[in-house]
Order: C-alpha cells, then sequence, then structure tokens
C-alpha cells in the first residue's frame, strides 16, 4: 500500500517528458522488419509489405503526436516560470530545447507568414550599419539573413554565435545596440526584466520591436490591453512608433526609445501576458 501510494507520487512528480519512446527505437527498425518478413514469406510479399507499410505510418504518427505532446509542454512551461527556471530547466536536459524547437518548426509551419521574415524585411530596408540584439533568437534565423551586426541570444546555444543567456541579464554593455528584438519570445512571467534589460542596452533613439501572438493582446479572450502594455512600455522611456493588429496571427509593436529618459519614479504596472498555448493538430 505504502510503496503503492509513493510509485503514485513518483509518478506525480515526474514532469519531465518520456524521452525514450522516440528515441530508443532503432531508426531503420521497420525497414529492417519488413525486409526479414519478405524473404521468408515470398509468397505474402505484396500483403506483408503494405501491413509493414500501415504499421511504420502509424509509427510514424505515434512518434509525432508524442513529440507535439513534448513540445506542448516545454512550451507551456516556458511561459508559466520565470527566465531563471526555463534557463535551469533547459541546463539540466539541453534536449528538451531541441525537442521544443522542433515542435516550434513544426507549429510555425501552419502560419501563412513567419514575423522574423517581417522582421528581416524591416532591417533589409534600413542601413546594415544598424547592430542588433535579437533577444529569444531561436535558430538565430535573424542573424543569418541580414548583414548587420546581430547579438543573438537565446537559453540554449547550438551555435557558437549564439549567446546562452536568461535575457533579463545579458553580458551586452549598456546603450550598444540600435535594434532590440522581441520575436515570439516575451515567454517568462517576468518578461517585463526582458524589456528593462533591452532598455538598458539600447542607444537613445534605438528601436524596440515585439512581435507577439495575436491572442496574447486580445482582452476579450482573457489577453492583455494592448493599450496597457504600450503604456507601460512607454512609461519605460519609449514612444510608440508602430501598432500593427493586421496579421491574423501576430501583432507588431514597434518602439523608439527617447533621447533622454525622464522617469516619473512611478511604479510600472505590467498588464499579465497569458501564455499562448498550441492546440493538438
Ligand atoms: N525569435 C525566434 C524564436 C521564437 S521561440 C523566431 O521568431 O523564430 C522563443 C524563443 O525565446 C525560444 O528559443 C526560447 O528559448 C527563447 N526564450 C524564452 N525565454 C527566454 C529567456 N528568459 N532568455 C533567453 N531566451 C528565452
Amino acid at each position: 500500500m505504502k510503496e503503492e501510494q509513493s510509485r503514485k507520487r513518483r509518478r506525480g512528480k515526474h514532469k519531465k517528458p518520456q524521452k525514450t519512446q522516440p528515441s530508443l527505437l532503432p531508426k531503420h527498425s521497420t525497414k529492417l522488419h519488413k525486409k526479414t518478413h519478405q524473404q521468408k514469406n515470398p509468397a505474402h510479399q505484396s500483403s506483408s509489405s503494405s501491413s509493414s507499410l500501415k504499421s511504420s505510418s502509424f509509427l510514424d504518427k505515434m512518434k509525432a503526436r508524442l513529440a507535439g505532446g513534448h513540445f506542448r509542454m516545454i512550451n507551456e512551461k516556458l511561459y508559466t516560470c520565470t527566465g531563471k527556471e526555463a534557463l535551469d530547466y533547459f541546463k539540466e536536459d539541453p534536449e528538451l530545447f531541441d525537442m521544443y524547437h522542433a515542435g516550434y518548426q513544426e507549429q510555425m509551419s501552419h502560419w501563412p507568414e513567419l514575423p522574423v521574415n517581417i522582421i528581416i524585411k524591416w532591417l533589409k530596408e534600413r542601413s546594415s550599419s544598424l547592430i542588433v540584439a535579437d533577444f529569444g533568437c531561436g535558430d538565430a534565423r535573424l542573424a543569418k539573413n541580414v548583414k548587420n551586426k546581430v547579438f543573438s541570444i537565446d537559453l540554449v546555444s547550438n551555435d557558437p554565435s549564439v549567446i546562452s543567456c536568461d535575457m533579463s541579464n545579458t553580458p551586452l554593455r549598456p546603450s550598444l545596440v540600435d535594434v532590440a528584438v522581441f520575436c515570439l519570445s516575451l515567454m517568462g512571467t517576468n518578461y517585463a526584466s526582458y524589456l528593462k534589460e533591452a532598455c538598458r542596452v539600447l542607444k537613445p533613439s534605438g528601436w524596440l520591436l515585439i512581435a507577439e501572438v495575436k491572442s496574447r493582446f486580445d482582452p476579450n479572450n482573457g489577453g492583455a490591453d494592448p493599450n496597457m502594455f504600450s503604456k507601460a512600455v512607454c512609461e519605460m522611456g519609449f514612444t510608440s512608433a508602430l501598432k500593427d493588429f493586421s496579421n491574423k496571427m501576430f501583432v507588431l509593436l514597434y518602439f523608439k526609445k527617447k533621447e533622454n529618459k525622464s522617469s516619473n519614479g512611478r511604479e510600472i504596472e505590467w498588464p499579465e501576458l497569458k501564455p499562448c498555448i498550441y492546440k493538438r493538430r
């Protein structure tokens, strides 16, 4: 009884995805199995290969479902913890980061337009001498597609060009960059501290470009009031330059840092940004 209870407790505590299922299967197991079976039963070749094809597509479906489940679980974790906790989470098991990004790419493949491409276009229309910081860069697509000097920042670095840290506390010096980008990356519950860090590293008159999932700024569905968010950013020392709600999937909020910061000393009231939970497909 006691053992059963403690087993249940252990099971309940286990929050990490079971990595065994997809990765422990030998990569070509279904193919190998098919060959042996065909050699033994040449007469059944066509029916056996079709059933094997069926089982391999079933297996692929199951793998995809598991991968999707892992992605959604990690995604939810990132939206409901602080940046520091997210950093510790990935430090403990960096493979989770790859799992997250495989799922993220899958989700993005269904979006008609990617916000990162809009930001790339925005940069290409301006001088390549602008220095950029990409907060929460993911696979560093931004840096790979522009001529500008880009400081790519994320929790895990799979590429030597990516600075791995919690973006509320980067190694960048003050007033270093002309453009700070947050493309779908305001994930942590302490997101305001990421924006404060961006404000610190931005030069006066520098740009703050934010692209976020639209539902997070839909007050009719539990999302934040975009005006309240915008007001909070402005109180930090910015002026609003663009509010674009025309895309179905994301909003674009661009700001310009003021030449001189005139703080009124009042504490800024940041709206809560609800997690972006992706649906099962
Ligand atoms: N900007 C990229 C990736 C968006 S996914 C794109 O548009 O394609 C969001 C990214 O933000 C993830 O890679 C996640 O690891 C990163 N991120 C979330 N919180 C972070 C934090 N506190 N510090 C650094 N990176 C963070």
